[in-house]
């Protein structure tokens, strides 16, 4: 059995990314954490539910682990920063961006000392989309797998290729995401040339699915609908086309003598 941290920037990010890897993780009989780098405060949501964003977050992320089997549920106790990476909701806390990358990771490497963890699971080097949280997940859980000592890292990312060829003829779906206007998802995630694992997923997709629901604060707010409640609005063929995979990059340790490894991998990309 082993023990898999998987680092996400703000809570639903892990159920989008991770959450199917994470569902077969444990039902293979590994112990699966999810750290939460920041409380998402800084999120989109309706007027009703901004005040306390970050708790109801929080929450929302608590639910959603528990629909995956999560054993530990942890925040690293930072704000939001922000699509412009200075948000700053909460006044008496630090917004991730704003701590030096050093201190951050010393802290995430102090819980992976804690956890006792086996693998370690950030985002790849251009922070997924590009969010500045996000970019700074991927700094922080390499400097903090170093000082740890995690003999395994992987890179949580998704395939730039699958997005374009199924998004980009569905005109009205991609302006729905609005992805082009975070980034150019040209430059935006990874190429499929630099992912070395495509763990296979569709078997957990009711999991995936209710771990996305139970994050119900970011499906609302913000006057265009949001990724999420588009996402979990598609039919399921389409579902399955987009959210059936989950690709890492493997930047340390053995290729196949790993807990992810082993998992099942989707070997025909439709
Ligand atoms: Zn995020």
């Amino acid at each position: 059995m082993a023990t898999i941290v998987f680092v996400h920037a703000h809570p639903d990010d892990e159920a989008i990314l991770t959450a199917g890897t994470m569902k077969a993780l444990v039902l293979a009989g590994h112990r699966v954490v999810l750290m939460l780098a920041t409380d998402g405060a800084a999120g989109l949501t309706s007027s009703a539910l901004s005040p306390g964003l970050g708790d109801q977050r929080l929450r929302e992320a608590d639910a959603a682990a528990a629909a995956l089997g999560v054993s530990d549920r942890l925040w690293l106790g930072y704000g939001d920063s922000g699509l412009d990476g200075n948000a700053s909701i909460d006044p008496s806390s630090q917004t991730l961006c704003s701590v030096d990358v050093s201190v951050a990771a010393e802290r995430l490497a102090t819980a992976l000392r804690e956890h006792h963890a086996d693998i370690v699971v950030g985002y790849d080097r251009n922070g997924g989309y590009g969010h500045p949280d996000h970019k700074r997940v991927h700094q922080i859980v390499h400097t903090a797998a170093d000082l740890a000592n995690i003999p395994t890292v992987f890179e949580a990312t998704l395939s730039r290729e699958v997005i374009i060829r199924t998004i980009a003829p569905i005109a009205a779906l991609g302006a729905l995401l609005n992805i082009s206007a975070i980034t150019n998802i040209s430059h935006g995630f990874s190429t499929l040339s630099e992912i070395s694992h495509r763990v296979d997923v569709s078997l957990f997709l009711d999991s995936k699915r209710a771990a996305m629901q139970a994050h119900a604060s970011q499906t609302v707010g913000g006057g265009v609908p949001r990724t999420l409640q588009v996402f979990l609005g598609l039919p399921k063929w389409l579902f399955t086309r987009l959210l059936g995979t989950e690709f890492y990059i493997q930047t340390r340790g053995d290729h196949h003598e790993n807990a992810i490894a082993r998992l099942a991998q989707t070997s025909v990309l439709k």
